[in-house]
């Protein structure tokens, strides 16, 4: 059955969202050409079937064209990754560089404690990110328990193919890491937002990230120990000149299409 009959140069918007046993599994998404529709649904329903944490048993895809004019255009930043030998000494650092970023030390430390101990109200991973006032560490995301969810953005095709190169160069080209890193030059491209730190929900993943305008996309090897599924996003903002509304409306509906990319830095430690 043929449903589109897309024009050549449109961009379309395809997401696809996962469940397993009543509960949120996976999503992903990507913004691709309409010859590549298609293949693309393809790979986003294998990812949910494949999925390390157990098949999916019901999934949606939706797929929408997007208005080129509307598109957000930006550049990922640049990469680096300190290797640090556990997550007390990653935390310990990653405030040291949110300091760095604007962010007081009281809304550093209050956001390390949310994600350590579970930042949803039943002590559990958010499914979206907490909003954080920089200076005051109060939190300011309308919904505790979902947060904001960072949605429709993803890597021109010509800007995929380097930054692939340059991540294989330093044996990071993995999937999590490429959208990792495109949330987070739409986040740094969302207005009113100073910084952002982030560590994984995934038992398995214990590096996380903490990311500025001025200080690029800083990966922590541990941010957390080995086996906890507690993880989370934290978005901190400039509360004197933030509009909360518009902040949550770019983050969650503006399309974003990073079309240039920043250097990637092979591992090192911390200095
Ligand atoms: P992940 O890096 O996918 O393991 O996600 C880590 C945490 O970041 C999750 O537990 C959520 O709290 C949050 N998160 C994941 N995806 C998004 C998103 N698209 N927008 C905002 N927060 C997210």
């Amino acid at each position: 059955m043929l449903i589109f009959q897309p024009m050549s140069d449109e961009l379309y918007s395809v997401r696809m969202h996962a469940e397993r046993a009543g509960a949120h599994l996976c999503g992903a998404e990507r913004l691709v050409s309409a010859d590549r529709i298609e293949e693309t649904a393809a790979v986003l329903v294998r990812r949910a079937l494949v999925h390390p944490r157990g098949c999916a048993e019901g999934l949606r895809l939706a797929v929408d064209r997007v208005d080129p004019a509307s598109v957000v255009r930006g550049r990922l930043p640049a990469v680096t990754t300190l290797q640090v030998s556990d997550f007390s000494t990653g935390r310990a650092l990653a405030a040291e560089l949110l300091a760095k970023a604007g962010v007081s030390s009281a809304a550093a430390v209050f956001a390390i404690h949310c994600l350590a101990r579970g930042a949803a109200p039943d002590g559990r991973s958010m499914r979206g990110a907490m909003l954080v006032g920089a200076t005051s560490g109060r939190r300011l995301e309308p919904d505790a328990a979902r947060g904001v969810r960072v949605t429709r953005m993803d890597l021109s095709p010509q800007a995929e193919e380097r930054l692939r190169a340059d991540l294989a160069a330093c044996g990071l080209d993995r999937p999590q890491v490429r959208e990792a890193l495109v949330l987070a030059a739409k986040v740094l491209a969302a207005p009113g937002v100073v910084a952002e730190l982030c560590w994984s929900d995934d038992p398995d993943y214990t590096t996380g990230y903490v990311a500025s305008a001025d200080l690029g996309y800083v990966r922590l090897t541990e941010l957390k120990p080995a086996g906890d599924e507690r993880g989370g996003r934290v978005f901190f903002v400039d509360e004197a000149r933030v509009d909360l509304a518009a902040l949550i409306a770019f983050l969650e509906h503006q399309v974003f299409l990073a079309d240039a990319v920043g250097a990637v830095y092979p591992p090192r430690e911390p200095r």
